[in-house]
């Protein structure tokens, strides 16, 4: 089969053909479809998350993985329902189904995860094995090239989304900021309006190309922060939603000025939500975080649960995309693209 593997770290990864892989009694072996393409792939390269976790090569790169199912272990049960044929997502933190991060369906952060596209498998290769109960059947008639990004650039939003909703952030009197508006944060903006309960969504970016799209998605305003101080920022604001502040934030991109800006504009007892990592390290001031009371959240990826409802809001039409679609040739076109910064909406490969 064809796959483009990462043999070093740093380097461009190589197309080349290699063994369809077996599989194991609970696996299905997945055709890849579509694959779509993230900042986190051009950070592997880079070793962003050697200091994390020093995966060993060749590394198969692509976590947005969507196909068909050709292949089913002979241990995987009658009652998961699988046939050959079946359009599949795969959900991307497989758990060992035993701790108690895994026990309340948060496999995605299980400390014995593995995750697809970071390790031998991937989705830039034609097959790869996958534990059955990693795979949501997805209705026939959804695209492949809009299915795939749902696995992580339309879905880690999604749960960011939901841990300020619950954390009682949203609301119709609440304004919710999106930062970033990349591949994640066109999905956060559609989100914002689904979940955020009459909340007004403000974006915030430089580009405005991609403030555009936010505004096409339903933010209510859109802020272009390039060269802008932040009381500047702060005035705009005013300007158009009558405060200053907002009472809570999605930070889709995690770049070190945006996470400053962004915390200086978070009200008393406002929720922040990050799932950007652009940057690596947050420096902001300790006191106002305190003495106003505000909480910061961590919110990485999915879980099956998220992930699910992110389809069965694909099924009902209620996502909307801006993807940019490529072949199996130009991977390492692609990844030089998404590192310039010069790809608006999500990139996806399409076998
Ligand atoms: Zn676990």
């Amino acid at each position: 089969m064809k796959a483009a593997r990462m043999h070093e770290y740093g380097k461009a990864l190589v197309l080349e053909d290699v063994q369809v892989p077996g599989i194991q009694p609970d696996e299905i072996l997945v055709q890849v479809k579509a694959g779509g393409m993230c900042r986190s792939d051009v950070q592997l390269v880079d070793g962003y998350f050697r200091p994390y976790a020093n995966i060993p090569t060749p590394i198969t790169p692509g976590h947005e993985i969507t196909g068909v199912v050709y292949k089913i272990g002979g241990g995987v049960h009658k009652s998961a329902g699988f046939q050959e044929g079946d359009h599949v997502v795969v959900a991307p933190g497989w758990g060992d189904g035993t701790c108690r991060h895994c026990l309340v369906g948060d496999t995605h952060i299980c400390p014995n995860v593995r995750w697809p596209g970071f390790g031998p498998y991937g989705g830039f290769a034609e097959f790869l094995p996958v534990p059955a109960r990693y795979l949501i059947k997805v209705d026939s008639r959804l695209k492949f090239e809009e299915l795939a990004p749902l696995t992580d650039a339309g879905m880690t939003p999604y749960r960011g989304l939901k841990k300020l909703r619950d954390a009682g952030a949203l609301g119709p009197d609440r304004v919710i900021g999106v930062f970033g508006i990349g591949g994640l944060g066109g999905y956060a903006v559609q989100y914002a309006k689904i979940l955020g309960g009459g909340a007004t969504v403000i974006a915030f970016a430089r580009n405005p190309d991609k403030l555009a799209i936010a505004k096409e998605y339903g933010a209510d305003h859109v802020i272009n922060i390039k060269g802008m101080a932040s009381a500047d920022i702060a005035n705009e604001l005013r300007k158009a939603t009558g405060q200053g502040e907002l009472d809570a934030i999605i930070d889709c991109a995690g770049a070190p000025e945006m996470v400053q800006l962004a915390f200086s504009l978070l009200s008393i007892s406002g929720h922040y939500v990050d799932v950007g990592l652009v940057g690596d390290r947050i420096d902001i001031p300790l006191f106002p975080r305190v003495s106003r009371e505000q909480t910061f959240h961590g919110s990485f990826w999915g879980s099956n649960i998220d992930l699910t409802e992110v389809m069965a809001l694909a099924a009902k039409g209620k996502i909307r995309h801006t993807l940019k679609i490529f072949e199996f040739d130009q991977i390492n076109e692609y990844l030089e693209l998404l590192r310039a910064g010069d790809i608006v909406g999500r990139a996806v490969m399409k076998f």
